[in-house]
């Protein structure tokens, strides 16, 4: 019998990091594993024996990792990538002064500053340097990576990052999921409830009839949009097919953990002030809490969330970047870092909210996030020897090989 061809063959791995649990071992790690690719998925993973004997190879591109490590690429099921200018002045200030100090200086903060700098912002502009942004990450290892709008907060404004971010996902390999996220906050020159009817009657049903968002997402805090609020804006995504995901329980205990449940949210993310009762009723109703140690370490925030408390609960967690103005953060390997010395994950259990964790809290597990027979070929091969290094080398991004739905990006130097 003829055996099946793979097109790409990976191997001189020192392990593959599968993240596919096999028994005892959550993060299914093969020593001197192979990985072979056909077209834009995973044939198979193990050793090279193993690999050689199931298939031919004869015709495959050799891609050598040099003693390096293989896993799958990073899924950052958070971010705000498409905004407009900067908010360092801000940020700088805040170093040795409150918020309420930073206001009476009279400096821009915050999302209202941000999304007046948006609405100015050019199209091309707001593309170019979104764009730099979204290449910088998928270098540094996210092969999937989520987008939100939420700078525009009218319907022309919330059209042009949509539009923006449909276009950055033709022009770099990296999968991007877009997210309407027009309830991040609310416009000043309208009452809040009118903006409300806005969106529910006219902003999502376009978005989604567009065709421009996969998610629907609510700010949902002390301040901005209530309990009420969010269920109405979130019950309008659902009605048009935009499953739910919530900004929750950030600055204050908001209650929403119920109405995540009630509404089958995917995720629900930041999760600083929700209780261990209500992670529990999350993880029963298959909510994936979503963790974002880079804004809590950028705001140092009074209550970083609790990692533990989540795990404990039997909630799935996934860590993201939440790349945004406020949290500048475009690498997963520095939220890797933050997550296990700050909130007190193991490597082994950030490695897993940093792949499987995102992949489930975009709704593409098994998809992505771990290298098994039939998933998308999406790669990246480390210079370390082994895993725990990862987090250890506190600023360095050990990549130096990319492969994105079986196509190979970079590889490693001989
Ligand atoms: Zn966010």
């Amino acid at each position: 019998m003829e055996k099946p061809k793979a097109d790409l063959f990976i191997t001189g791995a020192s392990e593959v990091v599968t993240c596919a649990a096999t028994h005892g071992d959550p993060l299914g790690r093969v020593a001197h594993g192979c990985v072979a690719v056909a077209g834009e998925r995973i044939m198979v993973v193990g050793s090279a024996a193993e690999v050689s004997s199931r298939l031919d190879l004869s015709a495959a591109r050799v891609v050598d990792a040099h003693g390096g490590l293989v896993a799958p690429g990073f899924v950052d099921g958070h971010t705000h990538l498409v905004f407009g200018g900067s908010r360092s002045i801000e940020y700088a200030a805040k170093m040795t002064r409150t918020a309420a100090q930073v206001a009476a200086m009279g400096i821009p903060a915050g999302i209202p500053a941000t999304v007046s700098m948006t609405r100015e912002a050019h199209p091309e502009r707001l593309f170019a340097e979104s764009a730099d942004r979204l290449n910088r990450m998928f270098a540094s290892g996210s092969t999937t990576i989520e987008s939100k709008s939420g700078y525009g907060l009218s319907w022309s404004d919330e059209l042009k990052q949509l539009e923006t971010t449909r276009r950055l996902s033709q022009s770099c390999p990296a999968d991007i999921v877009s997210t309407f996220l027009g309830a991040h906050d609310f416009p000043k020159d309208i009452p809040r409830d009118r903006y409300v009817d806005l969106l529910v009657n006219e902003m999502i049903p376009r978005a989604a009839g567009m065709r421009l968002a996969e998610f629907c997402d609510v700010y949902c805090d002390e301040g901005y949009y209530t309990l009420d609020q969010t269920r109405r804006v979130l019950e309008a995504g659902l009605s048009h097919g935009l499953r739910p995901k919530i900004h929750a329980d950030a600055y204050s205990a908001t209650g929403v953990a119920d109405l995540a449940v009630d509404l089958g949210a995917v995720s629900m993310d930041h999760l600083n002030y929700t209780t261990p009762a209500e992670m529990r009723r999350l993880a029963q109703a298959g909510v994936v809490g979503v963790g974002l140690p880079a804004l809590d370490f950028a705001v140092n925030h009074p209550k970083p969330f609790d990692a533990r408390a989540v795990l404990d609960s039997g909630m799935t967690l996934a860590l993201a970047t939440n790349l945004n103005p406020g949290n500048w953060t475009e690498t997963m390997h520095f939220v890797m870092v933050l997550a296990c010395r700050r909130h007190r994950l193991s490597p082994e259990e950030a490695m897993l909210a940093a792949t499987v964790g995102g992949a489930k809290a975009l709704n593409r597990f098994p998809d992505i996030g771990c290298l098994q027979t039939g998933g998308l070929a999406d790669i990246q091969i480390w210079d370390i020897p082994v895993f725990e290094e990862f987090v250890y080398r506190l600023d360095r991004n050990p990549i130096v090989g990319l492969i994105k739905r079986g196509k190979v990006i970079r590889a490693p130097l001989p």
